[in-house]
């Protein structure tokens, strides 16, 4: 098969080594004579892999003994309700920071739940900047402050995260997590879908200070959407998604074996130069949706001169081998989503395609 570089938005690539790891033991896991799926998750062999992945998230993340590590599911997308549910009690108010799609639906959740409130916004720019908070209308009143780290669709990311001491700043890491180096302890909870830096779909990572789940007020929120029924039972109060927690045992292993964060967060930074500097270098002909100060390095969106050469790009990106360069259909154009398992090498192909796309065109 030809070289094929894929630049999904998510779910997206996963590092060759921690495919090939589950492979190996795909038929006959730890000796067992069945596959990890097939384990009971009450299993002994189970609970090693349970245990063993949120070591290594807890370490690779240096997330303190006072944050609970959840393994959940319903994606990202359940925890814009679940955080209101637990986390915002009546008589407070949800702080929003809106940064594109993402934080919008976070947002359109939390006021089914709680009264919220949006503390800055950067629509305007058609969310090509994250904002100062310097002067945001904080209350005395505010439950939270919500920001989303990385916006995918638009491409820009928080490059310093807001100093925020009179409410918990909980953040939507789903694009970003695992990609750098952070301070946990600035965050209340942070939570991210897998399947972007993680592992497979179908895991929900939430990592939140243990005293927001013993104090929240949740009589009335079923079972199941409560975040101390998963941290009173170590996410094992039904049947976890044990294959993808598997997986995510993996790709945190090749993690730590190419470096741990500050490793990632160098090659990110090299990768995300490479196309950015092409974008930068090609006399307009490729523009950047970001504003240079907010740029992702996980998500790469730019734009040709116009419609017609946008196509025959990415047709000829295709024809090339190049998957997942269309841009969202919400902004069109093209993205290159270069997470922790894209290969420097296929950003550098990206490159030189769009170098001599430039000069045919
Ligand atoms: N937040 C962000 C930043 C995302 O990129 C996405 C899309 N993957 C989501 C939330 C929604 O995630 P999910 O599909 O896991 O619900």
């Amino acid at each position: 098969m030809s070289t094929v570089y894929n630049f999904n938005a998510g779910p997206a690539a996963l590092p060759k080594a921690a495919l090939e790891a589950a492979q190996k033991e795909l038929l006959n896991f730890n000796n067992t004579g069945m596959s990890v799926m097939e384990l009971s998750h009450r299993s002994k062999d189970y609970d090693a892999v349970h245990q063993q992945t949120k070591q290594l998230l807890k370490k690779l993340l240096s997330i303190p003994d006072t944050y609970d590590i959840l393994f959940l599911q319903g994606g990202a997308s359940l925890q814009f309700a679940m955080l209101p549910y637990n986390l915002l009690p009546q008589n407070k108010v949800g702080q929003y920071v809106l940064t594109g799609s993402w934080s919008e639906k976070a947002l359109k959740e939390a006021t089914l739940i709680g009264e919220t409130n949006v503390l800055a916004s950067t629509k305007d720019s058609n969310y090509s900047t994250i904002p100062d908070l310097k002067d945001a209308p904080f209350t005395d009143n505010d439950a939270y402050v919500h920001i989303t780290s990385n916006n995918t669709i638009y491409g820009t990311q928080w490059k310093q995260f807001p100093s925020i001491s009179h409410a918990p700043l909980v953040a939507d890491m789903s694009s970003d997590i695992l990609s750098k180096k952070i301070d946990v302890n600035q965050f209340g909870m942070i939570y991210a879908g897998a399947q972007k830096n993680l592992g497979p779909s179908g895991v929900t990572v939430v990592i939140v200070k243990k005293e927001l789940v013993q104090q929240a007020q949740v009589e009335h929120v079923p079972t199941m959407l409560r975040y101390g029924t998963f941290a009173d039972h170590d996410s094992l109060y039904n049947t976890p998604p044990t294959f993808g927690i598997y997986l995510l045992g993996k790709v945190l292993e090749w993690a730590e074996s190419i470096g741990g964060l500050e490793k990632l967060e160098q090659v990110n930074e090299e990768k995300a130069k490479i196309l950015y500097d092409t974008i930068d270098s090609s006399d307009g002909f490729y523009k950047g949706h970001a504003h240079p100060s907010s740029r992702s390095s996980m998500n790469v969106t730019f734009t040709l001169p116009n419609e017609e050469l946008s196509k025959s790009f990415l047709s000829l990106a295709k024809e090339r081998g190049f998957v997942g360069l269309n841009g969202h259909r919400s902004i069109g154009g093209c993205r290159a989503s270069i997470y922790n398992a894209v290969p420097i090498e296929a950003c550098m192909a990206l490159r030189d395609l769009m170098n001599e796309f430039k000069s045919n065109n």
